[in-house]
């Protein structure tokens, strides 16, 4: 029996995460769930799944959410103090971050500093502090097992591979829902388009970043610490039919990939499973159904977020922080109509021109370098 504490868990990979969970009811036992806000599916998930211990993040409500647990003996925390208790609790064999964006670094690095595995989700986590975080992990000798679908399909391609016959690692990405469109239309969008997401259901949050591919931009940098690989072998493919997660080309010539069916249950119970794997309980992949698989490189003036990405991974230091930063405002920004969506890029090449990196951060300087990031882009965000 595995016990899983679930960072997120009312959000898309919180609840597909459950879902796994939920099918393996001899193997997983749920110890902690966490929640920005969501009073009522918390509550509905802790009365099924029983946890030890719940978070809500959002004070305010954590007397409502106690007293609809009350006699369950969960224990309810709240506010950032809650959620790293949660994120720590130490009866978990493996935490499950799923949080979206900077608000994921804090509690998963309790949970690291705990000793307690991690099937990494949140990506922006290795973006703010990936040096920190492997670094932390290393001497707790914690194991980070991605979700990151593209993420989990190189993990699994590189088991038993030497890093020196690595030629490149390949994320593959789907170009979103815009892929097709006349990049002229591409300022008028709106958030509601945006977020319709042609191959995965996910948060808004990224499925904006899917659009600009922010989203890759951020795995690349992801890949870079998770594979302890240089940027210049982390290369990125349009690949819409979003079957093939991810690829690794060899120095003989040879390529591996994994495929799968476009669904995060696939890679959550991988990562649940590790080093084990069980019997899926999802319908397979029909082979026999698939009459294409297109691989494009993207174009980079299309994507400009992409080239931040590559860019700020590169000059290093606290830049990635920044650059996380500056996207989430103006994500932010645009999914509440305050700005276009082409002033997403425009707002972070502002801010990653104007920002001077520190080298080797420390966390302070990571969590000053951010909120600098922010108040820059809000000035702009208008
Ligand atoms: P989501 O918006 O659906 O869910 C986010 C979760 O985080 C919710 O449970 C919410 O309560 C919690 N949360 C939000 N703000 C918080 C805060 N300030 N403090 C504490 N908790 C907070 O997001 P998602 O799509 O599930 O994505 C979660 C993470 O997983 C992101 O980093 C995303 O990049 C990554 N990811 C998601 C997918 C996917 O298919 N959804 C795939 C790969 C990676
Ligand atoms: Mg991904």
């Amino acid at each position: 029996m595995k016990n899983i504490t679930i960072l997120g868990s009312t959000g898309s990979i919180g609840t597909s995460t459950l879902d796994v969970i939920e099918n393996f009811p001899d193997d997983f036992k749920v110890t902690g769930l966490t929640a920005n806000s969501n009073v009522e599916l918390l509550v509905q998930q802790a009365i099924k799944f029983r946890p030890e211990i719940v978070a809500i993040t959002n004070s305010e409500k954590a007397k409502l959410v106690s007293s609809r647990l009350k006699g369950k003996k969960i224990e309810v925390v709240s506010g950032i103090e809650g959620l790293i208790k949660a994120a720590s609790f130490e009866k978990a064999d493996l935490v499950v971050s799923g949080i979206v964006g900077s608000a994921g670094l804090i509690p998963t690095m309790a949970a690291i500093e705990a000793g307690i595995n991690i099937a990494l989700a949140n990506k922006e986590t290795l973006v703010m502090a990936g040096g920190l975080i492997l670094k932390e992990a290393k001497k707790r000798k914690v194991k980070i097992i991605p979700i990151d679908s593209e993420h989990n399909a190189i993990f699994q391609c590189l088991e038993n591979i030497r890093p020196k016959f690595i030629k490149n690692i390949i994320l593959t990405a789907s170009g979103g829902p815009f892929l097709n469109l006349e990049k002229k239309f591409l300022k008028n969008v709106t958030p509601a388009e945006t977020v319709k997401h042609p191959r995965w259901k996910m948060g808004a949050k990224i499925s904006v970043d899917s659009a600009t591919m922010m989203n890759k931009g951020f795995e690349v940098i992801e890949a870079k610490y998770l594979f302890d690989i240089s940027f210049d072998k982390v290369k990125v493919l349009i690949h819409p039919e979003s079957i093939v997660h991810g690829l690794v080309e060899l120095i003989d010539g040879n390529f591996m990939a994994v495929l799968s069916r476009t669904d995060m249950r696939i890679p959550i119970q991988h990562a649940l499973t590790y080093p084990e794997k069980k019997k899926g309980y999802l319908p397979s992949l029909d082979m026999n159904s698939i009459k294409n698989l297109s691989f494009k490189e993207p174009d980079m003036d299309r994507y400009p977020c992409l080239s931040y990405a590559y860019r700020a991974g590169i000059t290093g230091g606290t830049m990635p922080a920044v650059l996380n930063a500056a996207n989430e405002t103006a994500v932010h920004s645009f999914l509440t109509n305050k700005i276009k969506f082409t002033d997403i890029s425009r707002i972070i090449k502002t801010v990653i021109d104007k920002h001077d990196p520190v080298s080797n951060p420390r966390l302070e300087e990571i969590l000053s370098a951010d909120s600098w990031a922010r108040k820059e882009s809000e000035k702009l965000c208008f």
